[in-house]
């Protein structure tokens, strides 16, 4: 997407009275409502086959069908109100498309087997329930009230997250085979056994204790090694904070986190329940410490990491670089001489020498450029 483009979609005011604010909504549905059709279309090519055996199509088909008709109606109600009707039209257009995409296909998802497939409705759904919770809870809370919530950058950030929701089973390829090839090497039966019989709620908080150390010194060697830094420095090139900036994320350091965080739970032999409730749960906490919110949880502040801290870490402001690493306890933090909490909320954010492309295809660049730049 060409800059001018980038500009005229970023950075959106909706507030009321525009008819942006139905164009908007037009436009999330109708798409919406078109992936979730391709789903109806073929379960096979588009669904994540653990999702197969719990979707119920006498919900989701009269939910697809109220999508395209809401879609339908903002995109002719926001053409009525917004002098540029082009928006309005295309979230129709798309509505229509999905009615067309998905009229006569309303068989039961019902297909087994493993093949390659497109989670198109694992997007689908985290997308719809990460947005319906967030976005009313920044609206509500906000940290930066002016802040928009299509702001500069969004576009990037929905397609990271796109991608590293969509492609969920190539990243799980190279990081879950690598580690169980490595394991028959090291471990021990007896061992994982007794891991694994401990209650789940103690092999909760010991993956989390665990799993938090090992990131606290990526992240930490992130930061401090140069060539490191190109990579992760993409990860800090937002400006402004919100739920969506937790994707921005290089595939490198996807790949090195997803490694370094199964490769403990794995070699120690957690119970899956334990591991599954576990990724579920700091996935969550993941977004939420990006989230533009004001919350300062006063004695859980010290605790848990939470926006207040995280939001330090991502400050541009000089007496917080290189702080608050901690992804979930800050008494890594705390034991390693790197916390920053201060009285007052962060309020700068980005990187402070590197000069960060915008787009996604330039950010997966930046760190090869940089490194081929360094070694002239
Ligand atoms: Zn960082």
């Amino acid at each position: 997407m060409s800059k001018a483009l980038r500009d005229k979609y970023e950075d959106v005011d909706l507030s009321p009275g525009q008819g942006k604010g139905s164009a908007a909504l037009a436009l999330f549905l109708g798409s919406l409502s078109l992936l979730g059709a391709l789903c109806f279309w073929m379960p096979a090519v588009f669904t994540t086959p653990e999702f197969r055996g719990f979707y119920n199509t006498g919900i989701l088909k009269p939910l697809l069908q109220l999508c395209i008709v809401l879609g339908f109606g903002c995109g002719l109600f926001s053409m009525m109100r917004h002098q540029s009707a082009g928006y309005g039209l295309t979230g129709m257009v798309l509505a229509v498309a999905a009615a067309l995409v998905g009229s006569g296909h309303i068989e039961a998802p019902n297909i087994d087997g493993r093949n390659l497939y497109v989670g198109l409705d694992y997007f689908v759904l985290t997308l719809v329930v990460l947005a319906l919770v967030f976005v009313p809870l920044e609206r509500a809370f906000p940290k930066d009230p002016a802040q928009n919530i299509l702001r500069k950058g969004w576009i990037t950030d929905l397609k990271y997250f796109m991608f590293s929701h969509m492609g969920v089973q190539l990243i799980s390829f190279f990081t879950v085979i690598p580690v169980q090839v490595f394991l028959h090497q090291v471990t021990t039966w007896e061992f994982q056994l007794w891991i694994a019989a401990q209650p789940i709620w103690l092999q909760f908080i010991e993956i989390l204790l665990v799993v938090d150390f090992g990131t606290y010194w990526i992240h930490r060697t992130m930061h401090e090694i140069p060539a490191l830094w190109k990579i992760h420095a993409v990860h800090h090139s937002t400006e402004q904070m919100n739920w969506l900036a937790s994707s921005r994320l290089h595939l490198i350091e996807i790949l090195v986190n997803r490694l370094a965080g199964y490769l403990p739970i794995f070699v120690l032999g957690f119970a899956p329940s334990a591991v599954y409730a576990y990724l579920v749960f700091i996935s969550f906490h993941a977004i939420f410490i990006h989230a533009n919110v004001r919350f300062r949880f006063p004695v859980l502040r010290w605790l848990l990491a939470t926006p207040e801290y995280h939001h330090w870490h991502h400050s541009s402001e000089d007496e917080a670089i290189d702080k608050n690493y901690a992804g979930f306890l800050p008494i890594y933090d705390v034991l390693f001489g790197t916390v920053f909490m201060p009285k007052h909320l962060a309020s700068r954010y980005g990187t402070v020498s590197d000069n960060i492309p915008d787009g996604i295809v330039g950010q997966f660049l930046y760190p090869f450029r940089s490194w081929f730049k360094r070694s002239e």
